[in-house]
């Protein structure tokens, strides 16, 4: 069987995509029984991703470790965790976080950039899907700067990118330089290269600190302006709510526990766009964001 190496920030289900096509297998189920080592039926692929990352790992040279980090959103979506841990899969705990909800979709559907689809065809000779094309908020494509076109998800188990219908001609993405927006798109893309979890509890605090230190009121009680009063004034309101619904009926000096309890010590998981956004609103650039989150 013909087992390519994986692209650059090529997503792993688009990848086992192009093994089948290379070799004319008709469904990832059917690839995953070939490569499966004992002949056994692999579980139902869109329940057990993490089973599928381990058998195309076994049957080839590909690390694990490897493939789960630069072909998956698991770095981006267990970034931040409730204890500290570095990810070793030796470590029970982690592998069943892993396969429980390490691998969930973020997306509900599958997005690629037209003009990247035109540069791998003129320079490859094929297509394929983006990791950082799939990350919430992120509606465009940073290289080209334009919007990113949707199309429903089970294509990444389907096509390649250039098989899909191109409604549009490309279109440059409004928000692309806003300054919150943009951060926020750069912190993002820079937690897809996490290596290891951080403590919620420790990153709320430093940015209830921040937020402390430049006026903000961090807890319910109180007069201040909040982060999210930031957020509503600052952000485009059609972008913010596409985010987070819950912006839709906040009002000035309204807590929004939802995003303002990110700036306290937690026990409980909250989502990574969360963070990347509070770490747009408070720090002055990207790099100066990701490391305060990241350390
Ligand atoms: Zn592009």
């Amino acid at each position: 069987m013909l087992i390519p190496k994986p692209m650059p920030d090529e997503v792993f289900k688009g990848f086992l995509t192009r093994i089948c096509i290379l070799n004319r297998v008709y469904s990832m189920r059917q690839l995953l029984i070939y490569l499966s080592p004992r002949k056994t039926r692999p579980l139902p692929f869109t329940k057990n991703t993490f089973s599928a990352l381990r058998i195309l790992s076994d049957k080839t040279n590909l690390d694990l470790m490897q493939l789960v980090c630069s072909h998956t959103l698991i770095p981006y979506i267990q970034v931040f965790s409730v204890t500290k841990h570095e990810w070793d899969f030796s470590n029970p705990r982690w592998l069943n976080t892993l396969s429980i909800v390490g691998t969930r979709p973020i997306l509900s559907h599958a997005r690629y950039c037209p003009e990247c689809v035109d540069e791998d065809l003129g320079f490859w000779g094929y297509t394929y899907w983006r990791r950082s094309h799939q990350l919430p908020g992120i509606e465009w494509c940073l290289k080209h700067q334009t919007c990113l076109i949707t199309v429903p998800k089970i294509y990444f188990s389907k096509l390649p990118p250039s098989s899909t219908e191109l409604l549009s001609p490309p279109n440059k993405y409004k928000y692309a330089h806003h300054p919150v927006i943009e951060k926020y798109a750069q912190i993002s893309i820079g937690l897809l290269d996490s290596r290891s979890s951080f403590i919620m509890n420790k990153i709320g605090m430093r940015l209830g600190d921040a937020a402390r230190k430049s006026g903000f009121m961090v807890s319910p009680k109180g007069k201040k302006k909040l982060l999210s009063d930031l957020a509503l004034e600052s952000i485009p309101f059609d972008w913010l709510v596409n985010l987070f619904p819950e912006f839709a009926t906040k009002t000035p000096n309204m807590y929004l526990n939802y995003f303002d309890s990110v700036c306290q010590s937690r026990r409980s998981q909250m989502s990574t766009k969360v963070f990347a956004l509070a770490a747009a609103l408070l720090y002055p650039n990207a790099d100066e964001g990701l490391y305060q989150l990241t350390h």
